[in-house]
């Protein structure tokens, strides 16, 4: 007895025909995806979600621009302008979406059951638990802080990872500035207060470093002129170098510029454990112990698994492993519907190697149990879509690199009655194969590998598992869709005093103060709305004008 709508024949038709209650709505598949950052909401922003009954669950009801976090720690770009709501993103498609603000604890993949916990501080015992059922699940919950169970690290040292860290770093940085005005300290102390240390040369590390001298520098000093000789920034290192994921020309420019600016970086040492005041370290060559007071320390040393997913990797049989693993469809292994995508996972790329037998076998299109060049060729031009190690590889080096591997020659005549065994074979393919690398842990990877798996999940999916036995690379029993590829853009390493490292497509590397134009211009660009966008330009522009602020 509900609304009845009265159309101009006199006919009448209940109104939930028109709602999502028809039947054809209701035997939607349920859609859960699991967290709302990169890999999340590169997902949900390529998904036809008319497809799907679609579900969020996540801590936070908003997406973080992850790349100006350590912008966020001086005060260059406010908190509030990298953040975009979630709420605002899915309704702007015209979607209909839930979003539950809430962690996922536990994940049965056999009920195909999620447990929830509402994020809420203003918790209400009784009903902080929920259960929400999923026929595919999309896990996308990132990473946290690895302390690799170093003592102290969580008492005494900040991360930077999310939102609140950033905003939590810059007002303890006022603070140590504040603190170290008063007049009761003695000079140690004083100086103390002023030494910020930093644990990890990564990327982050490095950018947080340089933010900060940035801030002293050009801030601080004419704000507090008498602490300015007091500043130290340390950056502490277990590698030979800073920034070793990055072509070794940028890794020396900032070297070299945190030399002149007198940000002192100590390679090859490893932080045994973290005190209240103070750092303790080894000198990894010479063996040396030595003390580091701080006023502020920050831990950037890489990232390590959540406990849900911990929990989830035993379930699945994933108990030997660091990170939970996918294949190349982004299917996580062990067990049914559940994808993962970004910092969360790990992507098996398929090596040559293990389908050598398949493969020979294929190529040997007249049973000699040897490869002629043309058989050679065929079976690699074949198998190029399927072992993105091969397109790699040809980049680098012309494909007669590889029939050289194997002394075959595809051009020299008489060399072309060369016949190659499969050991030859096996000696060729595992060159390919060192092509292949581990995808690194940034924005670039989880957002490709959302919109790619949105894209799939679009085509409708065929969710059965395929066999996960010899991989076919003629037409029979191919997989609907190319498994993952990374398109690697580039990186940037941001170096502070308006200096910047950048990395792009082609080996082409470039640093200076144009490159950090180039910066301003690629995230500014990059940003998820107009709304950002705005936000992020105009903080830009007021510290160009008026310095950053410094109040807490
Ligand atoms: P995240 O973006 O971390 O998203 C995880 C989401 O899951 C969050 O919304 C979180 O709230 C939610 N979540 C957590 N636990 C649960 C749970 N139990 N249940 C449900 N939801 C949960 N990459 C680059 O490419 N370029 C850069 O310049 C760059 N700079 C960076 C600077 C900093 C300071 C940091 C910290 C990272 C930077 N990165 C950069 C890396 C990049 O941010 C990550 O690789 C990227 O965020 C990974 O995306 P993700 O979706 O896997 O995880
Ligand atoms: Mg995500
Ligand atoms: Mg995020
Ligand atoms: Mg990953
Ligand atoms: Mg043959």
């Amino acid at each position: 007895g509900g609304l009845v709508l009265v159309v101009a024949d006199g006919d009448s038709i209940p109104a939930h025909a028109f709602t999502s209650e028809d039947p054809a709505a209701s035997a939607k598949k349920k859609l859960v995806v699991l967290g709302t950052g990169w890999g999340g909401m590169s997902f949900l922003k390529e998904l036809d979600s008319r497809l799907y009954d679609v579900k969020i669950v996540s801590p936070r009801n908003y997406f973080v621009f992850t790349p100006l976090l350590p912008s966020v720690t001086n005060g260059t770009v406010e908190a509030r302008s990298i953040a975009e709501p979630v709420r605002r993103m899915i309704s702007s498609k015209g979607k209909h979406i839930e979003f539950y603000e809430s962690e996922c604890i536990d994940i049965d993949p056999v009920n195909k059951r999620l447990l929830c916990r509402d994020a809420s501080h203003i918790r209400t015992k009784d009903h902080e638990e929920f259960t929400v059922d999923y026929d595919y699940l999309v896990v996308a919950v990132g990473a946290m802080a690895n302390t690799f169970g170093t003592e102290g690290v969580q008492e005494y040292c900040h991360f930077l990872k999310e939102l609140e860290d950033a905003e939590r770093i810059r007002e303890n940085v006022v603070d140590c500035f504040e603190t170290a005005c008063l007049p009761h300290l003695s000079d140690a102390e004083r100086k103390r207060m002023l030494s910020f240390v930093i644990v990890g040369g990564g990327p982050t590390g490095v950018e947080f470093a340089a933010e900060l001298y940035d801030l002293v520098s050009e801030d601080l000093v004419k704000l507090y002129p008498t602490l300015r000789e007091l500043v130290t920034v340390t950056v502490i290192q277990s590698g030979d170098h800073i920034l070793n994921s990055f072509d070794q020309r940028i890794s020396a420019f900032a070297e070299e510029k945190f030399r002149r600016d007198g940000v002192s970086v100590k390679t090859n040492c490893r932080v045994l454990k973290v005190n209240q005041k103070d750092v303790e370290v080894k000198e990894k060559t010479t063996g040396k112990l030595d003390n580091v007071p701080f006023g502020l320390a920050v831990w950037s040393t890489g990232i390590g698994t959540r406990p849900v997913l911990r929990k989830f990797m035993e379930k699945v049989g994933q108990t030997d492993r660091r990170v939970l693993a996918t294949d190349e469809w982004l299917r996580v292994k062990g067990c049914k519907d559940v994808w993962a995508i970004g910092d969360c996972a790990t992507t098996e790329q398929r090596k040559l190697l293990d389908d050598i037998a398949y493969l020979f076998e294929k190529a040997d299109v007249d049973h000699s149990g040897t490869l002629n060049v043309e058989e050679f060729q065929t079976v690699m031009e074949e198998a190029r879509g399927r072992y993105p190690q091969i397109d790699l590889y040809l980049q680098r080096q012309h494909l007669q690199h590889v029939a050289d591997l194997a002394k075959i020659s595809m051009y020299d005549e008489k060399k072309k009655e060369k016949q190659l065994s499969i050991e030859e074979f096996k000696k060729a393919l595992s060159e390919v194969d060192k092509q292949m690398k581990l995808y690194p842990a940034t924005a670039q990877v989880a957002a490709q590998q959302g919109a790619y798996l949105a894209k799939c999940f679009n085509g409708l999916l065929d969710v059965d598992h395929k066999p996960e036995g010899p991989v076919r690379i003629r037409k029979e029993g191919r997989h609907r869709f190319q498994p993952f590829r990374y398109r690697h853009m580039g990186q940037f390493a941001p170096l502070g005093t308006e200096q910047c490292g950048a990395e792009l497509p082609g080996d082409w590397v470039s640093v200076g103060r144009s490159t950090q134009w180039l910066w301003y211009s690629v995230y500014a660009s990059k940003q998820v709305s107009w709304r950002t966008r705005a936000l992020v330009l105009f903080d830009w522009t007021k510290r160009l004008f008026f310095g950053r602020d410094s109040s807490r």
